[in-house]
Formats: structure tokens, C-alpha cells, sequence
């Protein structure tokens, strides 16, 4: 007994053409064998509401079925009809109703994040390999300055037997006997045809004589690529750099994808980054932000020097022009902020301590800059 297509869709019989096609793109993205992989029932209900789709769209065939039911398809030849049936692919449809040509439309990868689509793998022989990502971690250094790194990473590779047409040298490549080239076999459903992707070819519509005995008739092979990659100076995490052609390799001998490589810088000991700029806090001794001096730091490219003049307060932000990072399109480079932070000594010997008091006590009340401007402010809590 074969199911209502008003039911199967979900809508009433007097649905518009617009809630048809909305009720239909709904069931599709449930039911889609892409986001169902290996599952039966799921493929049984997608090629059900597409062809519940198929003919509801179309107003004669609507009228039809409104009138006649089922019956208004199956007179004719009742079953067994061949390629050019009246019925599409359900995956033709579905591309339709999602406006991707061959499926492999933006809404199509949005809804299923991978590129190629069936439409798209089913037709031609040679595919275009995926694309591959690879995560590089690097230090704040290697950033700064560009490198060159070695990956390995495991891949399909064209087939060096067969050059990766899947034949056994000296073996030649013959039509299909399946679907006799088309890549394409129709199964029947009663009335209604199926077109589907050939089984024994997938599609390429060409089978090998003897199967490569590298490859077994694949074309490819997995192997551990070594490539080098140059990493220009200034990359930051989640810079991409891509590497043409080193994505897997293309079945039937396709052309191969490219790598993506995902830069990671990892974190700094010392230095904080933001876009071009470094930052980094230095302790000083608070005898040294009195009576000021020169101080040696790091930076990424080995020692500076910075004067540190008399009376520096805590948290003064000291600025290394130039010695920060490079900017990634070129031109300039960023620059490296030093805040110093005063650090009070926590153990004193007998004498360390007697001259402090010395020291306190030749001082007297007076205030320094900070402490005067705050307790100015403060002066009506104490009256
Ligand atoms: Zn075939
Ligand atoms: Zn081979």
C-alpha cells in the first residue's frame, strides 16, 4: 500500500506551493543519506518524499494525483521502465529546491559541511582529491622570524604503478559492463525509476581489465608525504597557509586538493602578544625606580637596554619602538611594552634595615608626587 504524498510531506491537501517546498526541504535535511550514512530506513524516506515532491510540485501531476490517487500513475506499462522515466534522481530535486547546481551549492555544504555532493561525485570519472588541514604549532619566535618546517603527514597518493588509473600495466581500461558507460543504473520502483550511481564503477562509467596489484584498482595508495613548508615571519594563531596540490591525491586519476596549514603559535613565558605588539612586566628594584638607571631586557631578538629614569612609579610603561613583531603583509613592525613593576624587598639584614630608617627618618612627612595628589584628595576624610 503505498503511502499518501500529502501525508508523507506532512501538509494538508490544500498546501501552497511554497509550504509544499518548505515541508519537502524540511524531510530532505532529516532524511538526506549524507547525514544518515549506512542508514536504509532513512534512504527509503528520502527517495519517498522526494517523489511525493516530485509530483506535488507539478500542478498537472497534483491534479492528477488529486483525482486518481496512486492510480493516475500506474496504468501504462506497470513497472519496469527504463532510463528518461518520468521521475528524476530524488537527488536531482533535492539540489533543485536547494539551488546548489550538482549539489554542491554554499546551502548544500552549509547543511552538510562537506564539499562535492552526490549529484556532484555521482557523473564524471575523475574527482577532484579533498582538500587537507594540517595543525602546525610554532613558537613566539619562529612567528617573529619565519621558518621553514619538514611535516609528514599520511595521505592518498597517485599510484605509482598504475599512474593511478587502477590498471595493471599492460591491462587496458573498458567500458562499464554494468551501466555500459553511463555511470548511471536506473532501479524500478512500479511506475517510478530511480536513477542511481553505478555500483561497480562509481560512477566513472570506465572499470579496468585487471585491477592494479599496488592499488587495487583505487588509483591511490597512503603513504607519509614529507613536505617543506615556509612559514613567513609574522603569522599568528589561526593564520592559514595553503599549499597547492599536496591535498590527497584525486580518484581516477583526478587532480589532487590542497593542504591548509593552521598555524598555532604556542604561549610565551615572557611575552604576552597582541597582533603586532608585544608586552611583557619586568620587576625592578624599587632603589633602582628611585635613583633610576639603565637595565638590560629581553626581546625576541636578544637583549636591549632601557634606561629607567629617577622616580619611576610602579606600573610605568615603558615602549621599545620596532621591537615588537612583524606586520604579516610587510611594511613595519610592531613595538615591545615594558611596565615595570617596583618590588619590595621582603628579607633585610640589621644593617640593610638600620640605613632604611636612616632613610625614613631623613625623609620625614614630606610627600612624594602620588602620595600627595591622593592624600590632597583624601584631606576631608581626615579633618
Ligand atoms: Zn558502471
Ligand atoms: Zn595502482
Amino acid at each position: 500500500m503505498k503511502e499518501d504524498y500529502y501525508e508523507l510531506l506532512g501538509v494538508s491537501r490544500q498546501a501552497t506551493q511554497d509550504e509544499l517546498k518548505k515541508a519537502y526541504r524540511k524531510m530532505a535535511v532529516k532524511y538526506h543519506p549524507d547525514k544518515n550514512p549506512g542508514n536504509q530506513e532513512a534512504e527509503e524516506k528520502f527517495k519517498k518524499v522526494s517523489e511525493a515532491y516530485e509530483v506535488l510540485k507539478d500542478e498537472q501531476k497534483r491534479a492528477a494525483y488529486d483525482r486518481y490517487g496512486h492510480a493516475a500513475f500506474s496504468g501504462g506499462s506497470g513497472g519496469g521502465s527504463s532510463a528518461g522515466g518520468p521521475f528524476h534522481d530524488p537527488f536531482d530535486i533535492f539540489s533543485e529546491v536547494f539551488g546548489g547546481a550538482g549539489a554542491g551549492g554554499s546551502i548544500f555544504e552549509e547543511f552538510f559541511g562537506g564539499s562535492g555532493g552526490r549529484g556532484a561525485s555521482g557523473r564524471g570519472g575523475a574527482q577532484r582529491g579533498s582538500d587537507l588541514r594540517y595543525d602546525l604549532e610554532i613558537s613566539l619566535e619562529e612567528a617573529a622570524k619565519g621558518i621553514e618546517k619538514e611535516i609528514s603527514f599520511r595521505k592518498p597518493v597517485q599510484c605509482s604503478r598504475c599512474g593511478g588509473n587502477g590498471a595493471e600495466p599492460g591491462t587496458g581500461v573498458v567500458t562499464c559492463p554494468t551501466c555500459g558507460g553511463h555511470g548511471q543504473v536506473t532501479a524500478s520502483k512500479g511506475f517510478f525509476s530511480v536513477r542511481q550511481t553505478c555500483s561497480t564503477c562509481h560512477g566513472s562509467g570506465k572499470k579496468v581489465e585487471k585491477a592494479c596489484t599496488t592499488c587495487g584498482g583505487e588509483g591511490r595508495v597512503n603513504e607519509t608525504t614529507k613536505i617543506k613548508v615556509k612559514v613567513p615571519p609574522g603569522v599568528d594563531t589561526g593564520s592559514k597557509l595553503r599549499s597547492a596540490n599536496n591535498g590527497e591525491a584525486g580518484a581516477g586519476g583526478g587532480p589532487s586538493g590542497d593542504l591548509y596549514i593552521v598555524i598555532h603559535v604556542s604561549d610565551h613565558d615572557i611575552f604576552e602578544r597582541q597582533e603586532e605588539n608585544l608586552f611583557c612586566q619586568i620587576p625592578i628594584k624599587f632603589t633602582l625606580a628611585t635613583l633610576g638607571g639603565t637595565i638590560e631586557v629581553p626581546t625576541l631578538i636578544g637583549k636591549a637596554s632601557l634606561k629607567i629614569p629617577s622616580g619611576t612609579q610602579s606600573g610605568t610603561t615603558f615602549r621599545l619602538k620596532g621591537k615588537g613583531l612583524p606586520s604579516l603583509r610587510g611594511g613595519y613592525f610592531g613595538d615591545q611594552m615594558i611596565r615595570v613593576k617596583i618590588e619590595v624587598p621582603t628579607s633585610l639584614n640589621s644593617e640593610q634595615r638600620q640605613k632604611l630608617e636612616e632613610f625614613a627618618l631623613a625623609c620625614g612627612d614630606a610627600d612624594e608626587p602620588v602620595g600627595k595628589t591622593f592624600f590632597d584628595k583624601a584631606k576631608r576624610f581626615f579633618d
